[in-house]
């Protein structure tokens, strides 16, 4: 097992700590989720990113259980998906998330993405998330694919500044007006697709080029003797950044979260910004719509 400790823990808004690597088990089908998530806790990892919408809730509580390891010792991410917005309705999806996970409180629970042609769920959505933490059944709250707009719009209307907000961000979709957006309002940066995921998983459109094929990051790789993914993993650590990469492949796992023993130098730290193409992988979060997916939320 490598440290847990070695990974650097960052400090939210309303001073909770939490480890700034964690394992993320988007499309992680359930019956590989709980073997997953039981591999990165031996590994040393101790934070678990997922989501209501994910379907894998159940079997990310049996990973932590099987661990063996105290509750306190993991820090647990949810997220509420989008046609469970609206205060009752939210707060019931907090219930449902716990109960699905075994857990009585959770750490992090972040809305999945602004709802825009309905903001006025995804403001009452929000006010349940800041009575629920309120009521100490959530120890933070927070936000996801929101742009700068959404947070301008949400914090007018709300009093709990998020803890979070999560979004894509690996080198080719950096994002930079959401990284300011959310250092001066005090908002921590998450990335999502940390390693490019979403510029290679299958079946999400042809023509994609796969930041893990980068040549740039694998010349930065090969001067470290690290893998592409390991120096992305470097990259968003070094920025200040949470990252969530996902595996089901405990050689990989491993792999991500042995990223503590090597230092990026700002040269190569800019030569990674300057991949940025500015093209999202997936979709504008303000072109969704709750019809937009077709998924509701099973009770426990
Ligand atoms: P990642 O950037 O984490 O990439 C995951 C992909 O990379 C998988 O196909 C995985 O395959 C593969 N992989 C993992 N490690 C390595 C490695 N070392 N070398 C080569 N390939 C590797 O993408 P995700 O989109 O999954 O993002 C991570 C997490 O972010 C998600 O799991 C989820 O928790 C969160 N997320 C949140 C979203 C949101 O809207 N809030 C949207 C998307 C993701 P394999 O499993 O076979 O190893």
């Amino acid at each position: 097992m490598s440290d847990p400790t070695s990974i650097p823990t960052l400090t939210l808004n309303n001073g909770v700590t939490m480890p700034a690597l964690g394992l993320g088990v988007f499309q992680s089908e359930p019956q590989e989720t709980t073997a997953a998530v039981e591999a990165a806790l031996a590994t040393g990892y101790r934070h678990i990113d997922t989501a209501a919408g994910y379907g894998n809730e159940a079997q990310v509580g049996e990973g932590i259980r099987r661990s063996g390891l105290e509750r306190a010792d993991v820090f647990v991410e949810t997220k509420v998906w989008v046609s469970d917005y609206g205060y009752e309705q939210t707060l019931h999806a907090f219930d449902k998330s716990a109960t699905k996970l075994g857990l009585e409180q959770i750490d992090l629970l972040i809305l999945h993405q602004p709802m825009p042609q309905h903001f006025e769920r995804t403001v009452q959505a929000y006010g349940a998330l800041e009575t629920l933490t309120a009521d100490g059944r959530v120890r933070a709250i927070g936000v996801s694919n929101f742009r700068p707009h959404h947070l301008t719009a949400l914090l007018e209307q709300t009093q709990v500044v998020p803890a979070v907000n999560q979004v894509e961000l690996h080198p080719y979709f950096t994002q930079p007006d959401v990284q300011a957006a959310n250092a001066e309002h005090g908002i921590l940066t998450q990335a999502w697709s940390p390693i490019g995921g979403i510029t290679f998983y299958p079946g999400w459109g042809e023509n994609r080029t796969s930041a893990l094929a980068d040549a740039t990051i694998a010349a930065i790789a090969q001067a470290h003797g690290k893998s592409p993914a390991q120096v992305m993993l470097r990259w968003h650590l070094q920025q200040g950044r949470s990252a969530i990469p996902k595996s089901i492949k405990p050689s990989r796992i491993a792999e991500n979260f042995a990223v503590t023993d090597f230092t990026l130098s700002d040269e190569e730290l800019a030569r990674l910004d300057a991949l940025d193409t500015g093209r999202r992988g997936g979709p504008d979060p303000d072109a969704v719509d709750p019809s937009t997916w077709d998924l509701s939320i099973p009770e426990a």
